[in-house]
């Protein structure tokens, strides 16, 4: 494997009073039943996220140490997720993996516990197992080698939920601008890595076509677009009004961005709406039987 390629673009800032809180996890793959993907596994190596986002709906998960309010300033590192992940590959035959539903894979902590990539490791071993990854960071650039491994069964999903990095300073504060996820799609799709953007939880754009038309351009190969999902209540809900953003939860400004960008992606013979292709009969070859340079770097490397 070559040295990892690092952004060349300064990290994020971690939250001033983050809580990392490493800890071993007693599992590690939540299935899964999506109707456009079928049955698969949710895998997530981080509990919590330091990006923070302040609609994301993780936030009302039940957690004995920390109320919702807390959500974006407490990370816990499963450091044995790797090892799980192996010893649950028999599982793995003709599924689909989703990294991650619950957390960002390449949310800033990856920089130093590197667990998204050691998992990535144990899954390029089980070949006959799609990857679907989603992020909003460009850290996700530091394994570009490790994604151009995987060939075709491997998508990167990048969040875009808006074109205007101003309203993404207020919800996200804490995730990477909204230029350098463009710039991450971009060098991801010209390194031939499937690229997927989505434009969730929707977000105030000014430019619907443009927006769409960027996407396109960007060498993405699908997009989606999904509405915001509030809490009941949601204190959410006053930062929309307050900003006079009430309008991103009108169905009718859903279907309006989604048909800009269904026009701009028109849907291909074989593939779903995200732009991947429809799900294969699984095959049924075996599980890995080495693993070969694997968790060779010690957690907190
Ligand atoms: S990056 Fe995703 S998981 Fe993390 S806070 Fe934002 S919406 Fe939630």
């Amino acid at each position: 494997m070559r040295p990892l390629l690092l952004p060349a673009e300064p990290p994020p800032p971690l939250f001033k009073d983050l809580a990392v809180e490493p800890e071993e996890a007693r599992s590690i793959l939540r299935p899964q039943k999506d109707e456009r993907y079928g049955f698969g596994f949710a895998l997530s190596p981080y509990r919590g996220c330091g990006h923070g986002c302040r609609y994301c709906y993780v936030r009302e998960y039940p957690n004995a140490l920390h109320p919702p309010e807390d959500w974006g300033n407490w990370v816990a590192p499963k450091l044995n997720a790797p090892e799980l992940l192996w010893g649950q590959r028999h599982r793995l035959h003709g599924r689909r993996v989703f990294l991650a539903s619950a957390t960002d894979p390449y949310q800033p902590l990856e920089r130093q516990y590197r667990l998204s990539r050691r998992c990535l490791e144990v899954l390029l071993l089980c070949p006959t197992t799609e990857v679907i990854l989603h992020t909003r960071s460009s850290l996700v650039l530091q394994d570009l080698d490790l994604l151009q491994a995987f060939g075709s069964r491997l998508t990167v999903g990048i969040s875009i939920p808006t074109d205007d990095d101003t309203v993404r300073q207020v919800v996200e504060p804490h995730a990477p601008p909204i230029p350098s996820r463009w710039r991450t799609a971009e060098r991801l799709a010209a390194a031939g890595v499937p690229v997927v953007l989505g434009i969730a939880p929707l977000l105030p754009v000014h430019d619907p076509l443009a927006f769409a038309g960027r996407a396109l351009a960007c060498g993405a190969s699908g997009a989606w677009v999904g509405r915001l999902r509030l809490l009941h209540p949601d204190p959410f809900l006053a930062v929309l009004l307050a900003h006079g953003w009430g309008h991103v939860l009108d169905p009718a400004y859903l279907e309006e961005i989604r048909s800009a960008f269904q026009r701009a992606f028109p849907l291909r013979p074989g593939r779903n709406p995200e732009g991947r292709r429809r799900p294969a009969p699984a095959r049924h070859p075996g599980p890995p039987a080495e693993q070969p340079g694997l968790f060779d770097l010690p957690a907190g490397a």
